[in-house]
Order: structure tokens, then sequence, then C-alpha cells
């Protein structure tokens, strides 16, 4: 019973965080083409139209209007993992205005097989623990702070062995779990980790899964995270600038091994980090 009304509040919670959102920035150096879910639509609008924040719609999808120096429009659009449709309609006033083509986008599966109950399911003297952090973490990646980024690209953390992607579809036990939203990176326990650009901290601390944790707002919506960390080398509120070391690689938390688990939000969505780093 306690379990499913934990259930009922994360479906609650992650419902009403999809609620669309409309803001209007002069930046629209994002990623483009990745139209895919768990990627980003970076789409221009063939026409200029008045009051497009109140009456544009990109199908159910939070959404974020970009205007360009030659006053051209841009829609910045996450797309969740879970989504499953082959089109995006965006429309104005109810009217259809364009269609966007949703690309599939394999991800692979990883099944493994625990023994130990306690390992796969958490004491429940735990719960409320895991239920605050959860909802410490829901705040921190819905933050929003207009900003105007003049660019939105990252270099990676650190560098390592890329040790689970993102998007990885994870069974335990034969039981579907949470898709893995974040990008592992494994290196050697105390590597330095530096903030991919610049931002400010948003949230800092010692989590029942993601360990030691610290979360970085952008700004314009982009949020990410750094798990597991043996150590934090940031305090809360602490403005960083790009290249800075956020903490070292550790294995707190749930895990098998030192590694960097790198989360990024947009507009509270999570999507592939590796979209955003700079070729
Ligand atoms: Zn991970």
């Amino acid at each position: 019973m306690k379990n499913n009304s934990f259930l009922f509040l994360v479906f609650l919670i992650s419902s009403c965080a999809n609620f669309p959102t409309n803001e209007v920035s002069k930046n629209c150096l994002f990623p483009v083409n990745n139209n895919y879910p768990g990627g980003l639509i970076n789409h221009t609008l063939e026409n200029s139209y008045q009051d497009l924040e109140n009456k544009l719609r990109v199908g159910n999808l939070k959404f974020f209007v970009c205007r360009s120096d030659d006053s051209g429009l841009n829609i910045l659009a996450p797309i969740p993992l879970s989504y499953k449709e082959n089109l995006i309609k965006l429309t104005f006033q109810d009217q259809l205005i364009s269609s966007i083509d949703i690309e599939d986008k394999f991800y692979r599966e990883s099944r493994i097989e625990i023994q130990n109950r306690d390992l796969v399911s958490p004491p429940s003297s735990m719960q409320d623990r895991i239920r605050e952090e959860y909802q410490q973490g829901v705040i921190a990646k819905n933050t929003y702070t207009q900003v105007g980024l003049s660019q939105a690209t990252m270099s990676l953390p650190l560098i390592g062995i890329t040790s689970s992607e993102f998007g990885v579809r994870r069974f335990i036990n034969g039981q579907p779990r949470n898709r893995h939203i974040g990008l592992d990176i494994a290196a050697d326990e105390g590597t330095p980790v530096n903030a991919p650009m610049q931002g400010k901290v948003i949230l800092s601390g010692n989590f029942f899964y993601k360990g030691n944790v610290v979360y970085i707002d952008h700004g314009d919506g982009l949020v990410s995270s750094y798990s597991h960390l043996s150590k934090k080398a940031v305090n809360l509120n602490q403005k960083v600038s790009k290249g800075e070391v956020l903490g070292y690689v550790g294995s707190t938390g749930r895990v098998t091994g030192p590694h960097l688990h790198w989360e990024v939000f947009f507009l509270g969505i999570p999507i592939n980090p590796e979209i955003f780093i700079s070729k």
C-alpha cells in the first residue's frame, strides 16, 4: 500500500512536470537535428506569429521559443525517452502549421540477475529518505532561469570509458526498471570531474541512490547532474565556470564501481548529454 501511494505520487509529480512551458530567448545556439526520443527538436518556423508563446503547441511537449538575430523563430523541445509517436504536430490556435518527423532510435537492453533481494529493492526504512531526495531532484531538474545563453555546447566532464550509454533499457531479474537517463563514464576513483559548461550549483547532497551528487543550473532550462562523487569540490549556490572541478569520481550511492553518472535535463526532461558535446 505504502509502495503504491509512493508510485502514485511519482506519477503525479512527473505528469505535472510534463505541462507545456513557453519561454522566449535570444539564444538559438542549441544542438540541432536530434529528432528522436531522448533528443531535442530544433525546428525553424517559416512564418512569424503573434502571441506565439501562448497559442503555439508542440504536440504535448514542453518547448522553448527562441528568436535569432534575423527575427527567425526556432522551437526547441526535448523529446522524452518514453515518446512513442513518429511525428509531432505543431499547432497555432489549434491550426496545424507543421509536422516534425520523429526518428526511431535504438537503445540497447541491459539484463542482470541479482540474488540478494536487499540489493534489488531498498529497505523500507529508506523509503522516506528516497522520496525526499527524489523530490529535491524533481525541483532541481525543473529549474528555469532565463539567462539568454550565448551557446549550449559542453565539454566532457572527464576522459574515461563509457560504461553505460544514455537510454539503456534496464531489467533486473527480468523485471523492467527505470531507463538509464544518464551517461556513465568510468574512471579511476579520484579523477577530477569538470563542469562541462558554466552555471550555478543548485543542489548538493549525499543521496541514497546517487551518492554524493551536484546539480548545476546552466540557465534557459538547461540543468545537469553529477552522481557517485567520492568528494564534492563545490558548495550550494556557488557559481562555476566551464572546466572548474565540481568533485571527484567515486563509488558513493548505489554503484558497482567508480564512475560518473552524468545527466542533462532540458525543461526538466532528461536528454542524451552527448548531443551537447562540441565535436
Ligand atoms: Zn548511470
